[in-house]
């Protein structure tokens, strides 16, 4: 059974509004790294220290990025009209995932099946 309209239109806003939080986040991110940047550490303990706050923002902000990707990915799957399907094994994504993880690109079972080793997570490159 196809997902009904009202539900896609559901799910578009809620991708969006995550899409928006990301980019506002992945900007703070970034606005915070610059912060850091120009700061004189006194000693070598703060230097370590400095150096490590940079390395966790920007992991954090990698982190972001990729969320973002993939929530701009399911946004691409509405608009194309395959949003919901997995992109494993093409069936349908249960509903209850799809409110818990609307950007999610893969039915539980593949989810699983990859996290398993089972199957190649190539579909995440393409
Ligand atoms: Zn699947």
């Amino acid at each position: 059974m196809p997902t009904p309209p009202k539900t896609i239109e559901m799910f578009e806003a809620r991708l969006r509004e995550q899409a928006e939080i990301l980019e506002q986040t992945a900007l703070s991110l970034l606005a915070q790294g610059r912060e850091v940047q120009p700061l004189v550490a006194a000693d070598t303990a703060d230097q370590a220290a400095l150096s490590y706050e940079k390395e966790m923002l920007f992991s954090q902000s990698t982190q972001g990025r990729s969320d973002l990707l993939l929530v701009q990915k399911a946004l691409a799957r509405i608009a194309d009209g395959t949003f919901g399907d997995c992109v494993t094994c093409g069936k349908p994504i249960g509903q209850k995932r799809l409110e818990a993880v609307p950007w999610t690109p893969r039915c539980i079972e593949c989810q699983e099946r990859i996290e398993r080793g089972e199957i190649d997570d190539s579909g995440r490159a393409a």
